[in-house]
């Protein structure tokens, strides 16, 4: 991988630790690369990754991962731009994670801008992985991209509050990020806060209750400020960490720490 995350501090041993709360680990940009991507993380005090399936043909990669680490946990679900557009079956979600790595359900939800024409076959199958969702007890992972006031609508109608979740790779206002943690969610951000044209979300990562904030990478994409338009990797949180920190004027350890915390209070069957 291009990306290098630098050196790490010497401050580092007394670091709590950060947690990656979504990437893609499953994707060929990171064949080959397990041992050094892994060296970059401990170099860089992350200690934890959760793999997210984005389809059913991706499931066993990701969830071999999360079998062949401690510190990798898996979800199981079929992301709204995989446009293969047959329904999902909520049994089936249930079924795959019913294995104890898989800690929750998605990423699902919705999206408007890189899919088009009538998508209620996306609203269909969002509402499928909520119904899964609460049957098995298990915490969703939304995305959401120019569909807020639809996601937030369907998230009501299929009671996600029951089991909570994140709004991952926040990018929406303040007004949807209060609607979210209404219904018990966490806000994540991604190396999108870092970029020098995203004011309004860092007015947002300012205010979110402490205690509703993830932070993630979405590697291999959106790597943050100073390695814009790289491979990203769960390394890289750190960047986004220290950003959203630095929004907030709090310490980078107070921050990881209760990013930390909050992971796995959320994703209640990743162990430490
Ligand atoms: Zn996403
Ligand atoms: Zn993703």
């Amino acid at each position: 991988m291009n990306a290098s995350p630098g050196a790490a501090s010497p401050a580092i041993a007394a670091f709590p630790g950060l947690v990656d709360s979504h990437c893609h680990l499953d994707f060929p940009e990171f064949d080959g690369k397990m041992g050094e991507m892994r060296e970059e993380m401990r170099a860089n005090g992350v200690t934890h990754a959760l793999c997210i399936s984005v389809n059913f043909a991706g499931f066993p990669k990701v969830l071999a991962l999360a079998e062949a680490y401690d510190n990798f946990f898996a979800t199981v679900g079929v992301h709204p731009d995989h446009e293969d557009r047959t329904g999902v079956d909520p049994a089936r979600l249930i079924e795959l994670a019913r294995h104890p790595r898989v800690v929750a359900i998605g990423e699902t939800g919705l999206d408007y801008y890189r899919v088009s024409g009538d998508l209620e076959w996306q609203r269909e199958r969002f509402r499928a992985h909520i119904r899964a969702a609460r049957e098995c007890r298990k915490p969703l992972v939304i995305h959401t991209r120019q569909a807020a006031e639809d996601t937030l609508a369907i998230m009501r109608e299929e009671g996600a509050a029951e089991v909570g979740g994140v709004m991952h790779c926040f990018t929406e206002s303040q007004a949807v990020a209060d609607a979210a943690i209404a219904l018990g969610f966490y806000i994540s951000f991604s190396g999108i806060v870092t970029f020098k044209n995203a004011g309004a979300l860092k007015d947002v990562a300012r205010l979110v209750p402490l205690e509703r904030l993830l932070v993630e990478t979405d590697s291999p994409y959106l790597a943050p400020v100073p390695h814009r338009g790289k491979i990203n990797q769960p390394a890289l949180v750190r960047h986004v960490a220290e950003e959203v920190a630095r929004l907030r004027g709090t310490p980078l350890s107070e921050l990881a720490a209760a990013t930390t915390n909050n992971f796995f209070r959320l994703f209640k069957e990743a162990r430490r």
